[in-house]
């Protein structure tokens, strides 16, 4: 064929809410949460909107509570991203993975987890990708940093996220608060 190139046409998604939980137990916590952050507002279709504070929380392991494995930084970010959910978890592995994320035993320690835990309210299920984060409801180290970015957060199919919250067991520390949340002076 001659002539005019006809580019394809461009599909452009609408960016969308998603929330992600960050999770570091090994190396310089903080430092590597933080640089995650920068790292996720830097791909292409994520855009980084608000990050919670810092919570330290006991590691979980498949038997339970292990105080003997060095604790967690944990944090919630809200994000608006054009990215379909399943480039999303492409992108997040690719950022654990540009961070030294090593996978072995289910729940071993690592550099960093990063998990989607809502996608635009969406609930869905395929073998990479269940929305929202199937343990989520249950996990005050994921609730209590996402009422931060979103004190009115619902989590699609199981409710308020203020009010999960206040029904799960496990404990999360205040570690260094948000910096929009510091001293008012
Ligand atoms: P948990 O899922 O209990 O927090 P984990 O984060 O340690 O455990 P990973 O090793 O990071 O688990 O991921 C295990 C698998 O979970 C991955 O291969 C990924 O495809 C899948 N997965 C399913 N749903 C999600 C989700 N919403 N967010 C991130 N990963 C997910
Ligand atoms: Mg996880
Ligand atoms: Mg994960």
């Amino acid at each position: 064929m001659t002539g005019a190139v006809h580019p394809k046409p461009q599909r452009l998604r609408p960016a969308v809410p998603a929330v992600l939980a960050l999770g570091a137990n090994l190396g310089d916590r903080e430092a590597t949460i933080r640089a995650a952050v920068a790292a996720l507002d830097a791909v292409p279709g994520i855009r980084v909107e608000r990050l919670s504070s810092l919570y330290e929380t006991p590691a979980l392991k498949v038997d339970g509570v292990d105080h003997d494995a060095p604790a967690y930084l944990n944090a919630v970010t809200g994000i608006r991203t054009t990215l379909g959910p399943t480039a999303l978890l492409d992108a997040v592995n690719a950022v654990e993975n540009d961070f030294g994320r090593v996978r072995d035993e289910r729940w071993g320690d690592r550099t960093l987890d990063v998990d989607i835990v809502d996608f635009d309210g969406r609930q869905s299920h395929d073998e990479r990708l269940t929305l929202p984060h199937p343990r989520a409801a249950e996990r005050a180290f994921v609730l209590v940093p996402w009422l931060d970015v979103d004190p009115d957060a619902v989590l699609p199919g199981q409710g308020a996220v203020a009010e999960l919250a206040a029904r799960a067991t496990d404990t999360v520390t205040l570690y260094a608060p948000a910096a929009d949340q510091g001293d008012p002076a």
